[in-house]
């Protein structure tokens, strides 16, 4: 096809370029008709150039922007001139002139459009699936493509000035348990086999160091078959790191200088040179959580001690039986919310403060109790002891341990005292956790920006209750730490590990480990983790084998591309951050995948589907 093709593209002029004869290529944006003036605003993946036909215009040049409508795909010829002063608009780039056409070639039509090209698309989720390649022209789905490419790019040149290789690692493996379900491609040259798709490139980027290769790197793409949850995606993409003859803090190190350089480029972003450190006991206690949002304080403490002393039965029997009592102070001066008018109202209403309960519930905590404080003014020449007033549902068991009780929470006159306890420490801290979140977000304490930290120290175990053995918390590759290393066996649930997450705005956003590299070592975490040596030999045999060849002290991290370009673009889902996700149950529906395949296709893979497959 001949046509006029682009010698600019519709974000670069300004008013340097008045009087140029250009050429753009791209899509009608809107067209405005003012009687004998016409405006089309055209548009490319670079801005939006706006186009004028004038009273002087030919009468077929006229017809042609008449038959013109949104999203049609055109080259223009014109030129370039300046705006009037009246219509020069500062909000878009190219907004002190526009192109006079002299020629419009229509390149193709566009059908009736599902929804309207704009800066975001409020159409729902499925519409804006099935429509992706349309979904992706508006504003925002274009700017976050754009943050990706320039993230990655980011990535490699750093990686590259640090001396990293970037080695590209199979998708066809074999299937060997590193935690989630596999995805599994079936074998049509040898019946009843099949290949896996890596859950991640985990026991090949440990071999490449066993190979001599001390620093990689790979944008990984790594595929879990479980369900779909909130931003989750059966495929993702890692940044996949491992480096050679390290400990964990040259690994922790080095991200944080990737990190600061990346978003001093890609977004002008200063983060600080460091990344604050918490172990993992002092993130659940503090925070509730093993990924803390530090953009807000609203630090939960252990009241344990106090409720000891106090009235409170139901309590002290939990914490007869191992347990602990948390509290979290929701703070007087953000009391309040604002509606769309900018009118405010009280926030922590008796319906609000019901309704905190049962977050707290859903997450194991018996019951919630809160204490509203009010301090007697000094002018009453009030005694110490009677400093504090407490009302509310918690309040009558604290009587006379009124001001140990606000002063160890630093609670003030008007403030409101949440308390959540239960017989299982974790337990008690996902609950309160959850009303630090839910406080943090209805109070509007969260602070603009990004807040990064470091979870380090993990237990490497985790007890499987429904299966009744122990297992890796994070996969079995990760390195106990040192003293724990002699008597392993006798206590696993006490095991810390060489684990480290990064976190960020209270999302994970990395984890890694030093790894095992003994073949011993690695076999008694098989055995703990309820693999026989027989079963390791299977499953495992290929590493135990290269372990034995002199395998450096090595470690690594992977963090993710996806969940890291949402928390840069501030959303919520990582779907905004990739080009074609699946949907919430794991469908495409613009190509409707997955699909039934031919009888022909099955044969060749030697498989049969059930007839109850539905
Ligand atoms: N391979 C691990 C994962 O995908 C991360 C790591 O330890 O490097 O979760």
């Amino acid at each position: 096809m001949n046509f006029s093709k682009r010698t600019t593209t519709c974000g670069a002029l300004r008013a340097s370029d008045v009087g140029k004869e250009v050429i753009l290529n791209g899509w009608v944006h809107r067209v405005r008709n003012h009687g004998a003036l016409q405006f089309i605003n055209l548009r490319d993946r670079y801005g939006i150039t706006q186009v004028v036909l004038d009273d002087d215009s030919s009468e077929d040049l006229k017809n042609m922007g008449q038959s013109l409508k949104m999203e049609y795909c055109i080259a223009v010829t014109g030129i370039v001139r300046k705006r009037p002063d009246s219509m020069v608009n500062d909000k878009m780039p190219t907004g002190e002139i526009e192109v006079k056409a002299e020629k419009i070639e229509l390149l193709s039509r566009c059908a009736t459009l599902p929804f309207m090209i704009d800066e975001e698309n409020s159409a729902n989720e499925d519409l804006r699936l099935k429509y992706r390649f349309l979904d992706l022209r508006c504003g925002g789905m274009q700017s976050r493509i754009r943050l990706r490419h320039e993230f990655i790019k980011a990535i490699r040149e750093f990686l590259y000035t640090k001396d990293f290789y970037e080695i590209e690692t199979p998708t066809l493996i074999r299937s060997t348990p590193e935690g989630a379900r596999d995805f599994l491609v079936p074998s049509r040259k040898y019946a009843g086999k099949f290949y896996a798709l890596p859950q991640s490139p985990q026991l090949y980027k440990q071999l490449l160091m066993v190979s001599g290769f001390d620093k990689y790197f790979q944008i990984a793409r790594c595929y879990r078959d479980e369900d779909a949850r909130g931003d989750r995606q059966l495929e993702f993409t890692q940044l996949d790191v491992e480096m050679s003859f390290v400990q964990r803090d040259d690994v922790l190190s080095l991200m944080e200088e990737l990190f600061v350089d990346v978003f001093k480029k890609v977004m002008n972003y200063d983060l600080p040179a460091h990344f604050r450190r918490i172990d993992y006991f002092d993130a659940m206690n503090t925070y509730g959580t093993d990924k803390p949002d530090l953009r807000f304080g609203l630090e939960i403490k252990d009241i344990s001690e106090i409720v000891k002393k106090s009235g409170f039965e139901a309590y002290k029997t939990i914490l007869s039986e191992g347990g602990c009592v948390k509290a979290i102070v929701a703070p007087a001066s953000h009391n309040h919310t604002t509606d769309a008018k900018g009118k405010t109202a009280e926030l922590l209403t008796r319906k609000y403060i019901d309704s905190i309960s049962e977050t707290a519930k859903t997450y194991g905590a018996d019951f919630v109790p809160f204490i509203k404080v009010s301090c007697a003014p000094a002018s009453e020449g009030t005694a110490d002891s009677a400093k504090y007033v407490l009302s509310g549902s918690g309040a009558k068991y604290f009587s006379g341990l009124e001001n140990e009780l606000c002063e160890a929470l630093g609670a003030g006159n008007g403030d409101t005292i949440f308390m959540v306890s239960h017989k299982v420490w974790k337990k008690a801290c996902v609950s309160a956790g959850a009303i630090r979140s839910r406080l943090g977000h209805d109070m509007g304490l969260i602070q603009p920006g990004f807040a990064f930290c470091w979870i380090v120290d993990f237990p490497l175990f985790e007890y499987n209750e429904d299966e009744g053995h122990w297992e890796a918390a994070h996969h079995m590759f990760s390195m106990p730490q040192a003293k724990y290393i002699p008597t392993l066996e006798e206590n696993p649930g006490e095991v810390r590990g060489d684990l480290y997450d990064m976190v960020c705005n209270g999302y994970e956003c990395a984890s890694g480990s030093i790894r095992i590299h003994d073949v011993e070592l690695q076999k008694r975490i098989f055995r703990i983790c309820n693999f026989s040596d027989e079963e390791a030999e299977k499953k495992f045999g290929f590493l135990l084998n290269a372990f034995k060849f002199g395998p450096p002290p090595h470690g690594g991290i992977a963090p993710g591309i996806d969940r890291l370009v949402m928390i840069m673009s501030e959303q919520n889902s990582i779907k905004e951050a990739i080009a074609f996700p699946k949907n919430s149950f794991a469908v495409s529906p613009m190509d409707d995948c997955p699909n039934d395949v031919d009888a022909k296709q099955l044969e060749e893979l030697h498989l049969i589907i059930k007839e109850d497959k539905k």
